[in-house]
């Protein structure tokens, strides 16, 4: 239930002044439905409107003067500028109209009136000029122009100051609730209460007060992180509460870890005695693998399946496409088999009464471990005693799609795996209702990739030299990116790259695309992991986490425009094994100094937590980290980055808050349930709180 105070905020943008059937739907893009979205738009920066005279004037500044009209300068042709010469005692001032001119502005300001203007002054020529003024009101009215004026991202049909306008008419409807945060942290940090932070918000007094590190801002950038820290922490509460079996450590899967070729590395060491905690406290587990490409997450997964089906209990490990169900199912099958469990592959290619004959495993409990695609949560798949549910590439499913799998059984444990790097300072933010596990360390033996950033017109060098590489037996991957909004333009492009590489490299090349049906994405996918193909062209990450240790080498075109976290994920297919790799990023020159940034970034380090953590300093506008993608936040009044040090502070306040009063009816209690009614926050976690 909403506290009663919260409704003017909850009303529809349509119940302020002046938003009618034109402004409603521009004002609900802009910001959103209802008055609180108004109320919690931050302005972009201000404007001061100077008094000064024209002898005085800045150029390049927005200033305001008090002139008489002198002369109006009709043009000759519509398509020229009408012009008003003005004057004050120290000099002439030209208002021009490039637009919506005509004689209204004679009937309006009549020469010899006496007007105040305000605008951005320039010269032109030997003029003083100020092109469409903001204001240009009777000199009596002076005091109406605002010296400091807050700025909003405007938008088409709806300028900047219509929105502030709105923005006050919502900040006079803000209630001033009981406080929700802790006094004395408050003091100490010398922030603002609620409605007096919106009050600076929207009435900066000065550049300071507009700033992400203002205090104003800090202030309300905290409430909405810690509205979101105990919405995590919430839920996380929620999810312990729910018993799951106790699944202790087996000599099984310690002889499956002996039989492997390799040692496992200090990181799986820990994130598997991490994940063995989980799955023998009784409590169910919601522990995320986070690992970058390469770093070895399948085995973690595999030996926890081992201890699952030593208790005589189910997994299932689910994949996001059919090749990577099958490889994972190729990697864990052999070793699992040697210790008598056995392992099923389902995907959509199952039919008749080899499909009907895995099932029947499963449901009578004979199988232990189920690999496969989104077959694998379909109504008909049902399992004796999933208890452990464990999801690669956590990101590509949806909130209900890791639930319905879950819902197989009672208490099931989950470990979702992740190689997309989240800087630790976000993690909080992303990952808050989730333990994390991070395997920050790659097996050893792996060489590292020479990285090169070639402009586009170099690439005839490039595909000689690939010429050479594949002739002594190498292979490649080709990624073309996706420029168009079409991807019929994109797979045209991808074609013809595909013809090119073929009239240099033979009939060994092969293309994988977006529209392929997957059975003949796996064709092709297979024929390169088998080596008959030399070179494969792919439109994008057709396939994420694929595994061919034979491919050493890796082109991108047109690199500036993916995102690093993209890039890196990209080149993480290459370098897996003994022998050296290369990734050649083709650029279209010139670069901007970001980009040209971000490819240094990556040709200098190949630790995908330090390029995530380096993107984020450098992060202009966009989601370069693609973040939207792996769940982060939209949020309104916290910056991630500018606030990141608060993120900590909430996450443990929120914490600490739940740890007295888990059900928040303490007095600040009551308190923070208004903070959490006023972000309404639904956030798309990995579980469900169910
Ligand atoms: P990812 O984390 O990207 O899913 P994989 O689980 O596919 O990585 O592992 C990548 C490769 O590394 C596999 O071929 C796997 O056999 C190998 N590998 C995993 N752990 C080790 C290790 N400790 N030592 C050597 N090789 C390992
Ligand atoms: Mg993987």
């Amino acid at each position: 239930m909403r506290p009663e105070i919260l409704s003017p905020l909850f009303a529809p943008v349509s119940t302020l002044k002046g938003v009618g059937a034109r402004v409603a739907p521009l004002l609900e893009k802009l910001a959103g439905p209802i008055v609180r979205d108004v109320l919690f738009l931050a302005p972009s920066g201000l404007v001061r409107r100077t008094p000064t005279t024209v002898d005085q004037v800045r150029e390049g500044e927005v200033q305001t003067l008090i002139v008489t009209i002198d002369q109006h300068q009709k043009p000759g042709r519509r398509d020229l500028p009408w012009k008003i010469r003005a004057f004050d005692g120290t000099g002439f001032l030209t208002l021009v109209w490039f637009k919506g001119h005509g004689e209204h502005l004679i009937a309006k300001n009549p020469a010899g009136s006496k007007r105040v203007v305000s605008g951005k002054v320039d010269r032109f020529g030997s003029e003083i000029q100020i092109v469409h003024p903001d204001y240009m009101l009777d000199a009596e009215r002076a005091a109406e122009i605002p010296q400091v004026e807050t700025v909003y991202p405007a938008t088409a049909g709806l300028p900047s100051r219509t929105i502030r306008k709105l923005a006050l008419e919502a900040l006079d409807r803000a209630p001033e609730p009981a406080e929700w945060n802790d006094p004395a942290w408050l003091a100490r940090e010398k922030l603002p209460g609620w409605r007096d932070a919106l009050t600076i918000l929207h009435n900066p007094m000065s550049e300071a007060d507009t700033a992400p590190l203002s205090r104003a801002r800090r202030r309300l950038a905290y409430d909405e992180l810690l509205a979101h820290q105990l919405a995590l922490a919430q839920r996380k509460a929620e999810r312990r509460s729910h018993p799951a079996p106790v699944i202790a450590a087996h000599p099984l899967s310690e002889a499956t870890e002996k039989a492997l070729p390799y040692k496992l590395t200090g990181a799986q060491i820990r994130s598997l005695s991490e994940v063995r905690g989980d799955l023998a406290s009784g409590e169910r587990m919601s522990r995320l693998l986070q690992g970058d490409v390469g770093a070895g997450k399948t085995v973690v997964a595999m030996l926890a399946m081992a201890d699952v089906a030593a208790a005589g209990l189910q997994s299932a490990l689910m994949a996001p496409t059919e090749i990577l169900a099958r490889q994972h199912f190729e990697t864990i099958a052999g070793p699992l088999a040697a210790q008598g469990v056995k392992t099923v592959l389902l995907t959509g290619r199952d039919k008749g009464s080899s499909r009907a004959e895995k099932l029947r495993g499963l449901a009578d409990g004979s199988t232990h471990v189920a690999v496969g695609t989104h077959a694998l949560f379909q109504d008909e798949v049902a399992f004796k005693a999933l208890a452990l549910a464990v999801v690669d590439e956590q990101h590509r499913f949806g909130v209900n799609e890791r639930k319905r799998l879950q819902d197989k059984g009672a208490g099931v444990h989950l470990l979702a795996m992740s190689a997309t790097p989240i800087p630790r300072t976000l993690e909080l933010t992303v990952f808050g209702d989730l333990d994390v596990s991070r395997l920050d360390e790659k097996p050893p033996g792996r060489t590292p990739v020479a990285t090169r950033a070639v402009p586009m017109p170099r690439m005839g060098e490039i595909v000689e030299r690939l010429r050479r590489a594949v002739g002594s037996g190498a292979q490649a991957f080709w990624i073309c990116p996706l420029v168009t909004e079409s991807e019929l333009m994109d797979l045209a492009n991808a074609e013809a790259r595909a013809a090119a590489l073929r009239k240099v490299l033979g009939s060994s090349v092969g293309l994988v695309h977006g529209q392929m049906a997957s059975a003949e994405k796996d064709a092709v996918m297979a024929d390169f992991a088998d080596g008959k193909i030399a070179v494969l062209v792919a439109t994008t990450v057709v396939e994420v986490g694929v595994n061919v240790p034979n491919a050493t080498i890796m082109v991108i075109e047109q690199a500036e425009r993916f995102g690093l976290a993209q890039l890196h994920q990209l080149r993480g297919r290459v370098g897996r094994s003994h022998r050296e790799s290369a990734c050649v990023l083709l650029y279209d020159p010139p670069l901007s100094q970001t980009a040209e940034k971000r490819l240094d970034i990556l040709r200098k380090t190949d630790d995908g937590f330090a390029i995530a953590e380096l993107d984020l300093e450098l992060r202009g506008g966009g989601d370069p980290l693609g973040l939207r993608q792996s769940g982060f936040p939209a949020y309104r009044l916290a910056d991630p980055v500018a606030h990141r040090d608060l993120i900590a502070t909430a996450a443990d306040d929120a914490r600490l808050i739940l740890a007295r009063d888990p059900k928040l009816t303490s007095e600040r209690g009551q308190a923070l349930r208004t903070l959490q009614a006023l972000f309404d926050w639904k956030p798309e976690g990995l579980t469900d709180a169910g």
